[in-house]
């Protein structure tokens, strides 16, 4: 999977994408990252990229002749399996499903990085959506673009360890033949919390208390520890997030 990431903080993203899993993942070329500076393609000595908004009102405003001078650049034939994607809190929100798309459907994504107010609302014309992380206002894309990146990554095969840990992640589909009986009357796809996880030691003390772990956990008996933890994730869906068990 191919990423191209345009911002004016090339530097913000060196520690993460040098770490860890994704520095891995680089190192066997599955993920091929490229962060582009906006300024480059400006056109003025001083380097500028924003300007004042039309109407007045605080707050300056990314140039869109500048970031169509870029995407021209980096994109001068759009295939199908480029998607370009500005980051907006007014785009649609990112799931796990759309994640799981994303990965799917394209090996190129092209991220645009906003900051300031953003930019001119003209970059909706260049790009192919516009996606939100969330209900809160960041200082600019470049957050958004490293979590969709790191949620896109671990979709791709190979950038996780053992694959099979992504299968039963919160949010991946759950198999609904093993929870038809829990969950009735649900939406065609079941998305739900994953169970918790423990390891040693199997007894924990804090402020005087002794914190076990659940012995179902210790019986080495496979069908009473995957029925545990079915119900788990379903009273732990149904605690913080009864919208996810909201028929479609
Ligand atoms: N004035 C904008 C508004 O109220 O909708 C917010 C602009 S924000 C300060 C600057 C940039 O940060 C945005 O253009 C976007 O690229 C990024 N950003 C901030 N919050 C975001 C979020 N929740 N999801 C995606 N991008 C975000």
């Amino acid at each position: 999977m191919k990423f191209d990431i345009i911002t004016i903080l090339p530097e913000a993203f060196d520690s993460y994408l040098n770490s860890s899993l994704l520095a891995r993942a680089q190192g066997k070329e599955l993920l091929d990252v490229n962060v582009w500076n906006l300024r480059d393609w400006a056109t003025d000595p001083h380097k500028t990229v924003d300007d004042r908004p039309y109407g007045g009102g605080a707050g300056m405003v990314l140039k869109v002749d500048i970031a169509a001078r870029v995407l021209k650049k980096l994109v001068p034939r759009k295939n199908k399996k480029t998607r370009i994607i500005n980051f907006n809190p007014q785009g649609k929100l990112l799931t796990q499903r759309k994640v799981e798309g994303l990965a799917k459907k394209y090996d190129r994504l092209v991220l645009l990085c906003g900051r300031y107010e953003g930019f001119d609302a003209r970059v909706e014309k260049l790009v192919d959506e516009e996606i939100s992380i969330g209900d809160y206002v960041l200082t600019g894309g470049e957050l958004p673009a490293l979590v969709l990146l790191d949620a896109v990554s671990r979709q791709v095969p190979g950038v996780v360890g053992k694959e099979e840990s992504i299968l039963h992640e919160s949010f991946s589909l759950a198999p609904k033949t093993r929870f038809a009986t829990l969950v009735q009357g649900q939406a065609k796809e079941l998305r739900l919390l994953e169970h918790p996880h423990y390891t040693r030691p199997e007894v924990f003390e804090w402020k005087g208390k002794k914190y076990r772990v659940p012995k179902v956990l210790l019986s080495g008996n496979h069908a009473a520890i995957q029925k545990w933890r079915d119900e788990q994730s379903l009273s732990k869906t149904k605690k913080n997030r009864p919208d996810l068990l909201v028929k479609q």
